[in-house]
């Protein structure tokens, strides 16, 4: 038999599962292309995607949608480079964008504590009304939340686990991959403290 080895095949051997291929989420996202473009039909969207775990996601999601749209890009970061979630949210630039009067869809990675989703929705929200606002996310991580978040549009829902690929990295690496999964343990490092 002819096997080709997969592109990305050397990053894939340091999963230990792959939780969603490549295949399951190109097909998760034409359906959710297709809601978000029904709800939002006959308006102009604004689509502010969080950086740099919605990356990927936002770029194969946004190619479905059949609707005018600008994107806004907001860098934010909650992680710090390890597995457990620091508790801060910190957004990476001043200025927001001028959101008043628009229809707005938020999207992120990954719900997890809803501490990050919490703030930017919040900061919109005082910082003069959108129209509308929905928020969607490719992962809901089934977790008990710091803040709770009313999520619009989700991809998959996961066990409480630390996944890679797709966008979300690990220090960083595996954003790259085109699947979701879980790191082998032996290559995530024990935290210093
Ligand atoms: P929250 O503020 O809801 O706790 O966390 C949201 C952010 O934490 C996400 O945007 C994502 O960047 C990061 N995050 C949460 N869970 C995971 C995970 O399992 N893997 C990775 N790579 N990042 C995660
Ligand atoms: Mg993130």
């Amino acid at each position: 038999m002819n096997t080709v080895a997969p592109p990305n095949a050397s990053l894939r051997m340091d999963l230990d599962r792959v939780l969603f291929t490549e295949e399951e989420i190109a097909a998760r996202l034409d359906k959710m292309a297709e809601s978000i473009t029904r709800d939002f039909e006959g308006g102009t969207l604004t689509v502010v995607a969080l950086m740099h775990g919605g990356l990927f996601f936002v770029a194969d999601l946004l190619r479905r949608i059949d609707l005018p749209l600008r994107v806004e890009c907001l860098s934010v970061a909650s992680y710090h480079g390890g597995t457990e979630s620091s508790g801060r949210v910190t957004l990476l630039q001043n200025h927001l964008p001028e959101l008043a009067g628009e229809n707005i869809l938020v999207i992120d990675d990954i719900l997890d504590t809803g501490r990050t989703l919490h703030a930017i929705t919040n900061r919109f929200r005082e910082s003069g009304a959108p129209n509308r606002m929905k928020v969607g996310v490719l992962l809901d991580k089934k977790v008990e939340r710091a803040h709770e978040v009313d999520l619009d549009y989700t991809g998959f829902e996961i066990g409480n686990e630390f996944v890679v690929g797709y966008g979300l990295d690990y220090r960083g690496l595996y954003r790259n991959l085109p699947c979701i999964g879980v790191l082998k343990p032996d290559r995530i490092d024990t935290p210093l403290s």
